[in-house]
């Protein structure tokens, strides 16, 4: 089959373009059809929003994700070796750190990945940097109290989706850049994503990803799907130590963005909010939390954050999870590939691989089958 079907994906983010990768790689035929490809800047498209790091979520209940997770970290593992060992391959944008995660009260948290990645440590409060961060709190200021830290992925995040936008071109894959409709069902919109790829010579569609993020819930109807914003400020600088911290009513991190100069500062998680103008207030506490913990990027006149700009961006959740399954549609067969949320660079390779073992399944079977997450 591989070599013959033509897959057609339906989105440009991080999952979209990684399940492109694989499936050209396999030497399918893939066109990818989406409204916003990278570069493109805009609130319907989330990939350019993020951090973003690897920090999984997952929960050892879960281990289909923690697996998503776990297979993510080996592979960019694999990929930075490979860029070390050739210069000339394009540069994912990938870097590994040495990230801390702070918590300013006693943690229970479950560490199931602490086997699986790079130099996991839990630190004692008494040890450098949290030493030196606690000793500059000021009065009334939290105080860190359980740590750890760990080697984790920075991903340059518009650098990481050129990259793998230009890996799946090399392999074969068309990228083209229209909207679906949305008004008329998953059919209309499938048959219109057909439409544009016979337009541009590729030919009939055999099956069909839909990596259409937040946007499957329009798309498809999905009830479930629902946005998850995220407030952050870019700001100059790379820190030392990329780190989250999980205070009593407040989250923060900064994640470096690798190769450019500039960190994301951030924490914010606000279920159900679709506005992306970004709140004044909440601007000034992600800053405020932010300086206890990385002073290196203190180097503004005032002895503040260089701020270059602040934003928002909208995960897409979906309550129950991602949705990752096969679904046979009046003649159209479709592997649902979407509502990843906050982890949809994390588990991309995981699920991605999940996505390409689908589309095997579907194009083999004649019958309808429903496999969800
Ligand atoms: C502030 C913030 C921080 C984050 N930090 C992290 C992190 O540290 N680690 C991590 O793993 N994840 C992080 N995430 C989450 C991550 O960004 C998302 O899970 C991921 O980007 C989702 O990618 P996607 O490809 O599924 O969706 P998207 O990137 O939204 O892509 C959807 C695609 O579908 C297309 N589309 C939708 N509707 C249509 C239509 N009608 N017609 C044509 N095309 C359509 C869009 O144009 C787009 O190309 C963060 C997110 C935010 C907002």
């Amino acid at each position: 089959m591989a070599g013959k079907s033509h897959i057609v994906i339906i989105g440009a983010g991080v999952t979209g373009l990684t399940t492109a990768v694989f499936l050209a790689e396999e030497c399918y035929k893939v066109t990818i059809v989406a409204a916003h490809v990278p570069g493109d800047s805009s609130i319907e498209y989330t990939s350019p929003w993020a951090g973003a790091h690897w920090h999984t979520h997952a929960t050892r209940d879960n281990p289909v994700e923690c697996d998503w997770d776990i297979q993510t970290y080996d592979y960019w593992l694999e990929i930075l070796q490979n860029e070390k060992k050739d210069p000339q391959l394009p540069r994912s944008g990938l870097k590994l750190m040495t990230a801390y995660k702070y918590w300013d009260f006693p943690t229970t948290t479950d560490i199931w990945w602490s086997p699986y990645v790079k130099d996991f440590e839990e630190v004692n409060a008494s040890r450098e940097p949290i030493k030196s961060i606690n000793k500059r709190a000021r009065e009334g200021e939290p105080m860190i109290v359980d740590a750890m830290m760990q080697k984790e992925f920075a991903i340059n995040v518009p650098q990481y989706l050129l990259y793998l936008q230009e890996r799946a071109r090399k392999a074969g894959a068309e990228v083209i850049q229209q909207r679906l409709p949305i008004e008329s069902g998953l059919n209309n919109a499938m048959e219109a994503a057909e439409g544009h790829a016979v337009a541009a010579g590729r030919g009939n569609a055999d099956c069909f990803v839909n990596a259409s993020g937040l946007g499957a819930g329009k798309l498809c109807g999905d009830q479930a799907m629902y946005p998850i914003r995220g407030q952050t400020v870019l700001v100059k600088g790379e820190a030392v130590n990329p780190y989250t911290r999980s205070g009593k009513d407040y989250g923060s991190y900064c994640i470096v963005r690798p190769g450019s100069g500039t960190s994301i500062l951030g924490g914010t998680r606000e279920a159900d909010v679709w506005d992306e103008t970004p709140d004044p207030a909440v601007t000034q506490r992600i800053i405020k939390y932010a300086a206890m913990n990385v002073p290196e990027l203190l180097t503004g006149p005032d002895g503040g954050f260089e701020v270059v700009s602040v934003q928002c961006g909208l995960r897409p959740g979906r309550k129950g999870g991602p949705r990752i399954g096969i679904e046979a549609l009046d003649g159209y067969k479709i592997v649902h590939a979407y509502g990843h949320a906050g982890g949809g660079y994390q588990n991309s390779i995981g699920s991605a691989r999940l996505v390409s073992k689908l589309v095997q399944e579907s194009l083999s079977s004649s019958t309808q089958a429903v496999a969800k997450l």
